[in-house]
């Protein structure tokens, strides 16, 4: 092995690239992870935006399939960071050496587009100790006792001199390039390749947060570490009983001799329904959303307004968790119609229908809802932000 002198393949400035590594098959997730949403934003997105908060950052070029391309570049669309997309290969280091050959700054800066907690502090700690030592490896003390065992020998190696690697790996560009020449063979990581070529890479200390999402559960544990938290949202509407109107609750036409006033199809329970899920946004309620002076909600399905609050809680990276609405009413009886009512409004807000519970009661023939001058409706909503 030839240990090649540092000092030869010194970076001359902080200036760097982020190398990001897409191009795994997500085969333990059964689905693409980078594109899975973490805290209401692409996996992909979050990995670029910590980047994007480092002034070192130049540009970000992806190493991705082709027929990746273009959702990767519609998902991290929101980054001003320059991106360009470079085909990734067989091998995760024939991908990385891609972009690499791509890469024009003194530093390149590797990380794993499935990283998405990683932080900027982070980020600048490892071009630092790249621009000072010519690599950086973020790793964290190993916190579990590790065993080896390869059917003959078995040990547990001291743990105190074992890490968890993890990335960002930022080299010098010259260091990176002349040991790519040098190494033979694949590698999980690049640190692996000054290894091939005698350099001992810098460790430079990450965080236990900077997970990466290789099966099911780590969505969990990064959603939880993300920083996104549950926020509840209350709902309540009345609608006035009247002869000549059709009733509509939570979508569903119900046989009565009357139905409610109002400008839209005047759906209590799915008004109420909005104003939870609008409320717990802290988005004010639908009169702000769908004015009533606005003569194109005149006779509207109100069905269709849920989609529409739906899709704006969506657009603001909100994720709805569970509703929960009870319809006041004395008449009609409408334990029938509950399961349909469900179905409805679990389609209109696209989850699944044990995330929507609906219960109807009367209040004993006291008040307006008991008289039967009108019904009634109180939600309560629960959203990821
Ligand atoms: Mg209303």
């Amino acid at each position: 092995m030839t240990e090649i002198d540092l000092s030869k393949y010194k970076a001359d400035s902080k200036s760097a690239e982020l190398i990001l590594a897409c191009g795994g098959s997500s085969s333990r997730m059964g689905r693409n992870k980078l594109l899975v949403k973490i805290g209401g934003k692409p996996c992909i997105l979050r990995s670029c935006e910590a980047f994007e908060k480092v002034g070192f950052i130049k540009r970000i070029i992806i190493a991705a399939p082709p027929e990746l391309h273009t959702v990767y570049s519609e998902a991290v669309s929101g980054i001003k960071t320059p991106i360009t997309l470079v085909c990734g290969g067989e091998t995760r280091r024939q991908s990385v050496m891609n972009a690499v050959r791509e890469a024009r700054e003194d530093i390149i800066v590797i990380h794993d587009g499935a990283r998405p907690l990683v932080t900027p502090d982070i980020i600048e700690r490892s071009i630092e100790d790249a621009f000072l030592f010519g690599s950086s490896v973020v790793c964290t003390s190993a916190k579990d006792t590790i065993r080896y065992d390869d059917g003959e020998s078995s040990y547990s190696p001291d743990r105190s001199r074992l890490y968890y690697v993890q990335t960002p790996q930022s080299f010098s560009r010259k260091l990176y390039l002349a040991a790519a020449e040098m190494a033979q063979g694949d590698y999980t990581d690049d640190a692996q390749l000054l290894d091939a070529v005698g350099v001992r890479p810098h460790i430079t200390v990450g965080s236990y947060s900077n997970i990466k999402l290789t099966t099911l559960e780590d969505i969990a544990m990064a959603e939880a570490l993300s920083g996104s938290f549950p926020r509840v949202g209350h709902g309540y509407d009345v609608h006035r009983l009247v002869e000549g109107r059709p009733l509509v609750l939570g979508g569903v036409k119900i046989p009565y001799e009357k139905g409610l006033l109002g400008h839209s199809d005047a759906d209590v329970l799915t008004h109420a329904l909005m104003d939870a899920l609008l409320g717990a946004a802290a988005f004010g309620d639908i009169g702000k959303l769908f004015p009533d002076t606005d003569s194109s909600y005149e006779g509207a399905d109100s069905v269709e307004l849920l989609k529409k609050v739906v899709f704006v809680l969506r657009e603001n990276g909100f994720r709805i968790i569970n509703a929960d609405v009870t319809v006041v009413a004395q008449s009609p009886k409408l334990s029938p119609y509950i399961s349909q009512m469900r179905a409805v409004l679990a389609l209109a807000m696209a989850v699944p229908e044990d995330r929507v519970s609906i219960k109807a009661t009367t209040e004993e023939r006291l008040g307006f809802t008991g008289s039967g001058e009108g019904i009634a409706a109180h939600a309560v909503a629960m959203i990821y932000s």
